[in-house]
C-alpha cells in the first residue's frame, strides 16, 4: 500500500530545505519535488532513509539519484508545461514522476527489464502516465523526435550522437560525461541544426550509462 504519513511529509519538506541551501531554488522544481513521496520509490524498509541526500540501491545494481542531483538536473532542464522530455535510465521512476508533476509529456528509456516493469506498474497506479520503453537510450527515440529537452540519469562515456541529431532546434540536453571516476555534468543547447553550445559545469556521479538492453 502507498502510505504518504504525516511523517513523511514533515522529512520531505525537511529535504526540500536542505535542497534549497545547496542551490535548488526553483520554485517549480522544489514544488514538483515536495508532491513526489521519494519513498514510494524505495523498498519498504528504506523509508526511513527516502529523505536523506543520498543514492540508495534499487535492485539490478543500481541507484535511485540523489535528491540534490535530481533537483540540480530537473532546474538545469528549465522544464515549460506540455513539452516532450526524453528521460534516458528511467530507473526507480522517481525522477519520471517529477518531470511529469511539472506538466512534461515524458518519454523515459531504461536498458534494465526488471526496473522498467516495475516502474512501469509503480507510476501507473500513482496517477502518473508516462510512455515507458525497455530500451538502448543510446539509441533514444527517433520514431518520437525532435525533445525539447533531453535528460540522462547516467554517466556517459562519451556524448551520444542520437540523441544529439534527437534535440529539437532551441532544445536543451542535460547530461553527466566523463570517465567512470571523473564526470561532469554538461549542457547541450541546439542553437541551430549545425551549431551546438556545450557548458561543462561541476563534478558529479552516478551509475554508468550502458550500451544494448540487460
Ligand atoms: N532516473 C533514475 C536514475 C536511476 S540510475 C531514478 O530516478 O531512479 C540510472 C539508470 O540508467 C539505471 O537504472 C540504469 O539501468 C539505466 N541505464 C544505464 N544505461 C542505460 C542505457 N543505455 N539506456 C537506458 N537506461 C540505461
Amino acid at each position: 500500500m502507498l502510505l504518504d504519513s504525516l511523517q513523511h511529509k514533515g522529512l520531505r519538506q525537511k529535504l526540500l530545505k536542505a535542497l534549497y541551501g545547496k542551490g535548488v531554488n526553483d520554485e517549480r522544481v522544489l514544488a514538483a519535488m515536495g508532491s513526489v513521496p521519494r519513498h514510494f520509490f524505495l523498498a519498504s524498509g528504506l523509508d526511513k532513509i527516502a529523505y536523506t541526500d543520498g543514492a540508495i540501491p534499487i535492485g539490478a545494481g543500481q541507484t535511485i539519484s540523489r535528491p540534490y542531483t535530481v533537483g540540480w538536473q530537473t532546474q538545469l532542464l528549465n522544464v515549460v508545461r506540455d513539452e516532450k522530455i526524453l528521460e534516458i535510465g528511467t530507473g526507480s521512476g522517481y525522477q519520471t514522476a517529477v518531470l511529469c508533476e511539472l506538466g512534461a509529456s515524458v518519454y523515459s528509456i531504461e536498458r534494465q527489464r526488471l526496473l522498467h516493469s516495475k516502474a512501469k506498474s509503480l507510476l501507473a497506479q500513482m496517477g502518473y502516465h508516462p510512455n515507458l520503453v525497455y530500451g538502448d537510450g543510446f539509441e533514444g527515440l527517433p520514431q518520437h523526435a525532435p525533445f525539447a529537452k533531453i535528460l540522462v540519469t547516467c554517466g556517459a562515456d562519451h556524448v551520444p550522437q542520437a540523441l544529439l541529431c534527437q534535440l529539437a532546434v532551441g532544445g536543451r540536453m542535460v547530461i553527466p560525461v566523463g570517465s567512470g571516476n571523473a564526470l561532469y555534468m554538461c549542457v547541450f543547447d541546439k542553437i541551430s541544426e549545425t551549431e551546438i553550445k556545450q557548458t561543462k559545469l561541476s563534478e558529479c556521479s552516478f551509475v554508468p550509462m550502458l550500451q544494448g538492453v540487460s
